[in-house]
């Protein structure tokens, strides 16, 4: 997975500024790789969290570039995330996220645990539990 972070990272790299003054241990450079990491590892294990992943990324990079640069920054992250989720979408669903952690369903039980049932891929619930995404869809609606 994370040839496209570092792939979303390449493109940037010689636009990102870097803060002469700037405190911290880390560089903007190594911030701007790590926030592409973090992306891309959320769009893998918790997609259905993930509303706006472009969005969320550019928001947290985009300090690191010029004013100027920033629509393109915005357009290199869509095109790798929308390949990136395109891949994603193309595995085989074998009860496994793309790290081999197994799926489960997003349901909690009633007494607090997770249910471990194996989700259905289009709404990551479980079909016991499927009711709650036509309940999540009306909320969005509402
Ligand atoms: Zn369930």
């Amino acid at each position: 997975m994370y040839r496209f972070s570092r792939a979303i990272y390449r493109e940037l790299a010689c636009e990102i500024t870097e803060d002469p003054h700037g405190f911290g241990a880390l560089t903007n450079h190594e911030r701007v790789l790590r926030a592409c990491e973090a992306a891309i590892e959320r769009l893998a294990t918790d997609r259905h969290y993930f509303a706006r992943p472009a969005r969320t990324l550019f928001c947290d990079i985009r300090p690191y570039f010029s004013i100027s640069a920033q629509p393109r920054v915005l357009h290199v992250i869509e095109r790798y995330l929308t390949c990136a989720d395109e891949f994603l979408k193309r595995q085989p669903q074998n009860g496994h996220d793309i790290y081999g952690n197994p799926l489960q369903c997003r349901a909690t039980t009633r007494k607090g645990t997770r249910c471990q049932r194996m989700p259905l891929p289009h709404h990551g619930y479980c079909p016991s539990h499927q009711h709650l995404a036509e309940t999540e869809l009306e909320a969005l609606a509402a």
